[in-house]
């Protein structure tokens, strides 16, 4: 049997403010065991102690949610999700939100069907796409409150992956280590033809190893419509 997840009650409240209730403990340990179980086969993470676990995976992707938990019934999107991060935590965490976890790697998502099977998370799909390809497909573009990416490219290159996906209004979070004013420039270069703007910068250490993390909020902007173009 594989071992438990440390439950970090008061961490959860101390750093962000929210805390896991009994059936999200239990579906966070269920998420863990898949995990393990799963890496053999799919080679899915190399992060399997459980204090690294709760860390690396858990907090980590849900350290973004407090901005994520005022709004209703959420369309949240996972862009390159791998195992399942950030978006199966912020399943978990938001029960009233969808979200979608896709990735362009048919076992990785083959993996997550299995686990979905298993775990009663009814508000989790999943997708085999590339990002771009969705974007070109109308139910697809301008279609989600949320996009999350973590690891998945340099910043400039996540935010052509979610802009696209979210509607006029939207959120994509941007999940990053070390920031710097290049990656920074780059980035805003990218996002303005795509309506984009960075709406805010949070800057943070993750609680047990410190590790420095940065967490990129960028917003679509509402364009007018064409017919309300002045002359
Ligand atoms: N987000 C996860 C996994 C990161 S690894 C985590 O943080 O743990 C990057 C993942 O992105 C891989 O599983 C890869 O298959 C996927 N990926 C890379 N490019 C992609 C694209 N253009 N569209 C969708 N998924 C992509």
């Amino acid at each position: 049997m594989s071992n438990l997840l440390p439950e970090m009650t008061d961490l959860w409240l101390k750093t962000i403010n929210w805390q896991p209730n009994d059936l999200q403990k239990s579906q966070f340990q269920q998420v863990y065991e898949q995990v393990i179980k799963g890496n053999s086969q799919f080679n899915l993470t190399r992060i399997t102690e459980p204090i690294e676990f709760w860390e690396k995976h858990l907090w980590d992707s849900l350290q973004p949610i407090v901005p994520l938990l005022s709004l209703a019934k959420p369309q949240i999107i996972d862009i390159g999700t791998g195992a399942g991060f950030p978006g199966l935590p912020m399943a978990i965490a938001l029960p009233d939100s969808t979200v979608t976890l896709v990735d362009s790697t048919r076992k990785k998502i083959a993996f997550l069907d299995t686990l979905l099977a298993e775990l009663s998370i009814p508000n989790a799909l999943t997708l085999t796409s590339r990002a771009e390809t969705l974007a070109k497909l109308p139910q697809y573009s301008n279609a989600y409150d949320v996009a999350t990416v973590r690891a998945v490219g340099s910043a400039a290159i996540c935010a052509e992956y979610a802009l696209p996906l979210i509607k006029p209004g939207g959120i994509a979070v941007l999940y990053r280590g070390n920031w710097t004013e290049v990656e920074q420039e780059a980035l805003i270069s990218a996002i303005s033809p795509m309506n984009g703007k960075i709406d805010s910068i949070d800057s943070f250490t993750t609680p047990l190893s410190h590790s420095v993390r940065h967490c990129i909020y960028l917003k679509k902007l509402i364009t007018s419509t064409p017919n309300q173009a002045r002359v």
